[in-house]
């Protein structure tokens, strides 16, 4: 990571595809949800003020994310992939991220989203997984 100023880090999309297939590779699912539990991200669903979609906090090697209650599951899924990003990414950053509705997010903003967007786009590798195992179950004398 290169740091330019206070809150500008430039990872290169390859960087960012890379990271995203390590972390796959290491946890064999892309799902956010089964990810944030790996990661020790606590999911906090509540209420959120206007123009805040989200909080992120880091405390030791424990992380704590509150987002509205009322998204849908496929917004919390990208969302918490965001999440993921930040902590894959900009660990390195203030344990905090205020998550706001900008029209014109900033470098580590557009990174994160780069990161879920990336993320999402994964093969499930769980249920290949899950699969596999049934079959050999059932294989088995
Ligand atoms: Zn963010």
């Amino acid at each position: 990571m290169v740091w330019v100023g206070d809150d500008v880090s430039v990872h290169m999309p390859e960087e960012i595809h890379g990271a995203v297939q390590q972390l796959v590779d290491t946890f064999e699912t892309n799902d956010p949800f089964r990810l944030s539990r790996l990661l020790h991200l606590h999911l906090l669903p509540g209420r959120t003020p206007a123009g805040i979609w989200g909080i992120l906090m880091r405390y030791d090697n424990e992380s704590f994310f509150g987002y509205d209650i009322s998204i849908s599951a496929d917004k919390q899924r990208i969302y918490i992939a965001h999440e993921i990003g930040h902590l894959v990414l900009h660990g390195d950053h203030a344990p905090l991220f205020l998550e706001l509705d900008e029209p014109r997010p900033s470098a580590l903003e557009a990174e994160a989203q780069a990161f879920a967007t990336d993320l999402l786009q994964e093969p499930e590798r769980s249920l290949l997984q899950l699969n596999e195992n049934w079959v050999l179950g059932h294989l088995g004398p």
